[in-house]
């Protein structure tokens, strides 16, 4: 087996980092770090790590200006140096989400044969590569008939090892056509099992031994620029944290009309929605993670994508399920005005457009999640139910009053 170095540093996840870059696998993590960040590539490996950082706590799926240069190769050790020492299991989930799909988006981009054999070689993977592409099966799509075929089996055992959390159906081995204990795999379904690879890699438990991690911490801090990386990461999360953070309860079975606190971005998707208008990526993704916030039953959610031309409900199904279980965090205000899924000016939504807070519109806080403003309309909701029902009150008692 030939690995190259470019694939090293454009998937540093493989395990023949250790073999080409022996030199920093050799170094204390403190001694790697000061070198690192007093080096000339200091700012852009930090830039980087902030970018990476920011996206992840912001849910997002990929980083647009991804680069694949050696430096790839110190964001990703510093990466994983970074979440022991963050030790937060939300933060490790999310990065290594995010870092996982990056690197699926990328080997999809590539799709080169040969670096998928590489790296499946390089994992330990029991694989089998055909010059010429093997039939295996058909897929019948209505009434189009689809040869499948394809250049790559992998054996049983590593299927079953790498695709266990992938929960589709699909992907489930009695679903697969097997011949002599290999699985027919195709191309985007075997970087799907590298992706997971991936995943689990920058997946570790949050460490129970707090006194080697707090001298650790002690040690590093003492290296400015990573010190200053550090402060700046906690400051993105605690800042995201606080834009997370709505403990409102909301109950979808006793509220008389769950609409009328549902903001414009969110009306105007379900009214597309209801139309049987497509949705974009990102207006799926956002209603779901929205919905899915206020615990709007599962089937419910399905329901909504039921008049999509592209209807899948087993598919639709998964998703919305394995969504519940990530417990993502829907989109804030700042998130849709980007992907122009905002729709303030077009309802003229007054808390949307003016904020809230104080009479004075100067003085007023903008809102920042769409979340934020059920939890706002809720209490107005409450709080003016309450007026009337004291005014009606008093207004009885004045009547027996007179009466007397
Ligand atoms: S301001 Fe926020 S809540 Fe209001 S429509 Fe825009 S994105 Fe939605």
């Amino acid at each position: 087996m030939s690995i190259g170095i470019e694939l090293i540093n454009h998937y540093p996840w493989l395990p023949s980092l250790k073999k080409f870059y022996s030199d920093i696998a050799d170094k204390a993590p403190t001694d790697f770090i000061t070198e690192v960040f007093s080096g000339d590539s200091c700012s852009e490996i930090k830039s980087r790590l902030l970018n990476l950082f920011e996206a992840a706590f912001e849910n997002k799926e990929e980083i647009y200006d991804y680069k694949i240069d050696r430096l790839n190769i110190y964001v990703y050790l510093i990466l994983k140096i970074v979440l022991y020492v963050l030790n937060d299991k939300i933060i490790t989930n999310r990065i290594a989400n995010l870092y996982s799909k990056i690197n699926y988006n990328e080997l999809q981009k590539d799709n080169n044969e040969a670096d998928l054999y590489d790296i499946g070689e390089d994992l330990k993977l029991n694989i089998n590569y055909f010059q010429t592409p093997v039939k295996f099966g058909v897929n019948l799509v209505k009434v189009q008939r689809e040869n499948l075929e394809t250049k790559f089996t992998i054996h049983f055992i590593d299927y079953l090892r790498l695709a266990s959390k992938l929960r589709d159906e699909h992907r489930k081995l009695a679903h697969n056509s097997l011949s002599n204990g290999y699985v027919f795999i195709q191309n985007r379904r075997l970087m799907r099992l590298f992706q997971e690879y991936i995943r689990e890699k920058l997946i570790v438990n949050e460490t129970k031994d707090i006194a080697t991690l707090k001298a650790f911490i002690a040690d590093v801090s003492e290296i400015p620029e990573f010190k200053d990386l550090y402060d700046k990461i906690l400051t993105a999360w605690t800042k995201r944290k606080e834009d997370i953070d709505f403990t409102f309860e909301f109950n979808f079975k006793t509220h008389e009309d769950p609409m009328s606190v549902f903001p414009p971005c969110v009306k105007e998707i379900l009214k597309k929605a209801q139309e049987g208008q497509n949705l974009v990526h990102h207006e799926r993704l956002f209603i779901v993670w929205f919905l899915l916030a206020l615990e709007y039953p599962i089937e419910k959610v399905v329901e909504i994508f039921s008049t999509m031309p592209d209807f899948d409900r087993e598919k639709t199904t998964y998703q919305v399920k394995f969504a519940e279980k990530k417990k993502y965090v829907p989109y804030q205000c700042s998130t849709l005005k980007t992907y122009n899924l905002c729709m303030d000016a077009k309802y003229k939504d007054e808390l949307c457009l003016d904020g809230y807070g104080a009479k004075e519109i100067s003085e007023r806080k903008k809102l920042k999640h769409p979340l934020g403003y059920v939890r706002i309309k809720q209490y107005r909701d409450e709080k003016n139910k309450k007026y009337l029902e004291n005014r009606a009150k008093n207004e009885q008692i004045k009547e027996s009053k007179n009466e007397k």
